[in-house]
């Protein structure tokens, strides 16, 4: 029996890429099906994986770049459209009332349209949202139960986005973290105590390097300027095998992987890594599918 399903929906960054979309994963176990992050893309991996929008019991949101958020008004229409008649609960730092407010209001005429064509066909909850904004520090907090699946938010270090959380999902003395953007950092380090698998947000900054001097060469020098910005707030991947390590994670699955890699390159991407973190490594890739027993 599975105690926790870990689905990727999208494994990319902000810049879009045909083969990884948006960040945004499903964690579900018992009845309980979690969303983590709404990157670009996520409604769409939703209905490929067969966890369509209306099969989901709350939205977690590590932090509000758009990479991570970008897919809530698709995901808020599917969702009402597909049947639900609850207001979605959604869990995220400060300033995620005010982002679902602006998302609900972009698709108010839309709202009101269907609800005229189509009536009491539809149910009277449209895009509505239940958002508790949350809080917590380097020490994990409980923030939710959603099923019996507990969720604990632990902030990390991914300035200047303040707040950024990572989450840690338990069930039956089983656990996943998601580590959301960040730096290695002491949050980090706590949330990922022990867990069964840790999906962390990866960069390799070697060469993610190479990627931008070939970007430059080939004349975007902006482009060029906003990637190597990026190396500041991001974990290379050194840096998350080593908290890895350093946590006791049993499985680390590499994720907001970038630069997104193709399948070939792999070998590339995790050098040296295997004499860092003793367990198992997977770099993720969208619509991969890990469970634990
Ligand atoms: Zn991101
Ligand atoms: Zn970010």
């Amino acid at each position: 029996m599975t105690t926790l399903e870990l689905i990727l929906l999208g494994t990319g960054s902000p810049i879009h890429q045909p083969h990884r979309f948006g960040n945004s994963q499903i964690i579900r176990g018992g009845d309980a099906s979690i969303l983590v992050d709404a990157g670009w893309g996520a409604t769409v991996r939703m209905y490929q994986c067969g966890v369509p929008p209306q099969g989901i019991d709350a939205v977690f949101v590590t932090h509000l770049h758009s990479d991570h958020t970008t897919d809530f008004a698709d995901l808020l229409v599917m969702r009402w459209v597909g049947g639900v008649t609850k207001p979605l609960r959604v869990y995220g730092p400060e300033g995620t009332a005010s982002m679902i407010a602006g998302y609900r209001q972009a698709l108010e005429a839309d709202t009101r349209f269907r609800f005229a064509h189509h009536g009491e066909q539809l149910a009277p909850v449209g895009t509505e949202c239940d958002v508790t904004e949350i809080s917590a520090g380097v020490d994990p907090v409980e923030v939710a139960t959603v099923g019996d699946i507990t969720v604990k938010a632990f902030e990390v270090d991914h300035r200047p986005v303040m707040p950024a959380f990572g989450f840690r999902l338990e069930r039956g003395g089983r656990s996943i973290t998601i580590s959301g953007d960040t730096n290695a950092c002491p949050g980090l380090l706590n949330g990922a105590q022990g867990a069964d698998i840790m999906v962390a947000d990866s960069m390799n900054k070697a060469m993610m390097s190479m990627l931008e001097e070939n970007i430059r060469r080939s004349g975007n020098e902006l482009q060029a300027g906003l990637l190597a910005d990026a190396h500041s707030y991001h974990n290379d991947v050194k840096d998350a095998a080593d908290i890895a390590q350093k946590a006791g994670v049993k499985h680390l699955v590499l994720s907001h992987v970038m630069p997104a890699i193709v399948e070939e390159q792999t070998p590339q991407f995790t050098e040296g890594l295997d004499a860092i973190f003793t367990g198992k490594i997977s770099v993720g890739h969208d619509l991969a599918r890990y469970g634990i027993e």
